[in-house]
């Protein structure tokens, strides 16, 4: 079966077979996804939609955090042909939008803004047109690697605050930081005024309202575009547990605050996560069709 085909076409068949097709070109291609490793509960509906997004440099994470469920521990070599295959597996499924991140590689000396660059060019190679999200780790601060990647001009550029700035030191466990994540995306702003930035948070991790609203304001601060807010889901019993679970008018309330501060585009919802309908949200603030 053939992936090029209109969205309509991907909502008649069952989430079983569309799911057996999707693992069959990602192992063709040897490619990771944040849907699986992430364990994401929308899943069926990326299926529908005929979305994906596409984790890079591994699948295993030099930091801890506690609310993750990507794999820790020592990385595996970088794959050379993890670009060219994500290029091919995109056109296989006739994407017009593509989302890529990737783990965190503290060890690789640029950490990893290189491979997200090749991805990115690759991907363009095919002359397609697809867009392209870049949800992109901090690089450790590396204002280079963060330059770099601007430099490209991806259609989107994201980085996640995760949580409210509290609650850092104990899920991150002290290797991410608020306030490096913030000048991320302050100086995507700054290298690029135009560019669409994006970010998110989980909730239901143990913060305060205010505690959010003031991340919002943070967000605002450094002309954040995008939102997404999602409720947090605890992968296992070893990870970080739910403190609360929102009810749905605590979302539309964190929703309408936000776009009462000016963000151009807010995502607020219990199954909410920064990919959801990202390709939708892009072009409504592109104002394309
Ligand atoms: S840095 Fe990102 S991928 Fe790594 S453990 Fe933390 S949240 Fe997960």
């Amino acid at each position: 079966m053939p992936f090029d085909l209109p969205v309509q076409f991907f909502q008649q068949i069952p989430d079983s077979i569309l799911l057996e097709k999707r693992k069959t070109l990602f192992s063709k291609y040897n490619i990771n996804t944040v849907c699986s490793s992430a364990r994401c509960p929308n899943l069926s509906r990326c299926l529908k939609d005929n979305t994906a997004t596409f984790l890079i440099l591994g699948d295993i994470c030099t930091r801890k955090c506690l609310f993750c469920a990507v794999d820790k521990g020592a990385p595996d070599e970088l794959d050379d042909n993890e670009a060219l295959n994500i290029a091919l597996a995109i056109e296989s499924m006739g994407l017009a939008y593509a989302v890529i991140t990737s783990v965190t590689r503290d060890d690789l000396l640029d950490y990893g803004c290189s491979q997200f660059i090749k991805v990115l060019r690759s991907i363009r190679s095919l002359g397609k047109d697809t867009k392209i999200e870049l949800l992109i780790p901090d690089f450790s601060g590396s204002f280079d690697a963060l330059h770099k990647i601007v430099y490209e001009k991806p259609d989107c550029l994201a980085h996640n605050l995760e949580m409210v700035k509290r609650l850092y030191p104990e899920l991150r466990r002290d290797s991410s930081f608020y306030d490096r994540s913030l000048a991320v995306l302050r100086s995507i702003k700054a290298l690029d005024p135009a560019m669409p930035v994006k970010s998110g948070i989980m909730l239901g991790l143990g913060e305060k309202k205010d505690e959010v609203i003031k991340v919002l304001r943070d967000l605002k601060s450094v002309d954040c575009d995008i939102i997404t807010l999602g409720q947090y889901l605890s992968p296992s019993k070893r990870h970080f547990p739910v403190k609360r679970f929102l009810d749905r008018e605590e979302f539309i309330e964190y929703r309408n605050i936000a776009l009462d501060l000016g963000f151009k585009a807010v995502l607020s919802g219990p199954l909410v996560r920064s990919s959801y309908k990202a390709e939708e949200t892009y072009r409504r603030l592109k104002g394309f069709k």
